[in-house]
């Protein structure tokens, strides 16, 4: 198989003139020349951070706090998800899978709440999708080991210690959340040296000074910050110190859409376009251990193609800032996941 276009190759995302060669579901080469295809070839997202069990729950608890909305045991979300029936989860799910699948998502790092039975409810959802998950199971220890590791809460819920070195004994990923709502819970959540914090919003100079010395990877969600009124990340600082990706956080609060994301977060950081791609593709794959997230020989040919003569996109001068910051599920022409 090949694909013509622009194609955004490599880390940089420079835009080329070419051909992607994919065989046996691997890049194979990107090859320069004339075309007259007027598509951008560029790889499919990571959603770095999810929480897909309230896609039951769309929109609701407006006006409530952060704590009233998610915090567990009691929050909104956790009443709901366990007042929904395991069938409705599943549907709900399977449906927001199929949405980020058809936006070009390759794969997300879901926390997943419900601890093994948690687990293998996404597992049903996922049945007939091509979209990877990255489950990390929550509230047990049984949840990690049938799940692809562990997704804390946060340092200030509970001690997590003994979790944390279970799920590094596995030989699998330990994340927590963390300085989502004040710093408090930032420096416990390093010492379990997690291979990654979610959220950072409120990070203290001594904070930045731990995570530029530990490149502990950090998964930023500003639109989930936005609409739980907690401030947003310093997301320039964090990514001049260690490797940012996006995530779009609960789907009861934002729709699980990368384009989205990238959006809100090239129009609200002081970064480059291309860092906020690497943000919504490579970086995300590089935290989950996965072979896709650049279009590049070598790598798993999870590519998205959009239309770049749809009235959206047709006369963009700079195909990146246009893919980043223009772009949505309307210009997507192709999804190879
Ligand atoms: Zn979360």
């Amino acid at each position: 198989m090949h694909l013509e276009g622009t194609v955004l190759r490599g880390r940089e995302f420079e835009p080329v003139e070419g051909r992607v060669v994919v065989e046996d579901g691997t890049i194979t080469n990107i090859e320069e020349t004339e075309t007259d295809s007027t598509d951008i070839i560029l790889p499919a997202f990571v959603n770095a951070h999810t929480h897909l069990g309230d896609s039951i729950a769309k929109e609701a608890g407006e006006g409530l706090s952060l704590d009233d909305l998610v915090a567990p045991p009691d929050g909104l979300k956790h009443r709901l998800l366990r007042a929904a029936s395991t069938e409705e989860k599943v549907a709900a799910m399977h449906r927001s899978l199929r949405m980020m699948e058809r936006g070009g998502t390759a794969a997300c790092l879901e926390f997943r709440e419900g601890g093994v039975e948690g687990v293998d409810i996404i597992r049903q959802a996922l049945d007939g999708r091509d979209i990877e998950a990255v489950v990390l199971g929550r509230e047990t220890e049984a949840a990690m080991e049938v799940s692809d590791g562990f997704g804390a809460s946060g340092a200030r819920d509970a001690e997590f210690g003994e979790l944390r070195n279970a799920t590094d004994n596995a030989g699998k990923l330990f994340g927590i959340h963390a300085g989502e709502r004040d710093s408090l819970d930032i420096n416990p959540a390093l010492d379990l040296d997690p291979d990654f914090l979610v959220h950072m919003v409120h990070p203290e100079p001594l904070h930045l000074e731990r995570v530029g010395d530990s490149e502990i990877p950090i998964v930023v969600c500003p639109r989930s910050n936005l609409v739980t009124g907690v401030g947003v990340p310093p997301i320039r600082e964090l990514v001049e110190r260690t490797t940012v990706a996006l995530g779009t956080d609960n789907v009861m609060l934002n729709s699980p859409s990368m384009f989205r994301e990238m959006e809100f977060t090239s129009k609200l950081a002081a970064v480059p376009a291309a860092e906020v791609l690497r943000m919504a593709t490579i970086n995300g794959a590089d935290i989950a251990g996965l072979n896709y997230g650049l279009v590049e020989e070598g790598r798993d040919a999870k590519l998205l193609v959009l239309d770049g003569d749809t009235d959206n996109l047709a006369g963009a001068k700079d195909v990146v800032r246009a893919v980043v910051r223009r772009a949505g599920m309307a210009d997507v022409k192709d999804v190879y996941l």
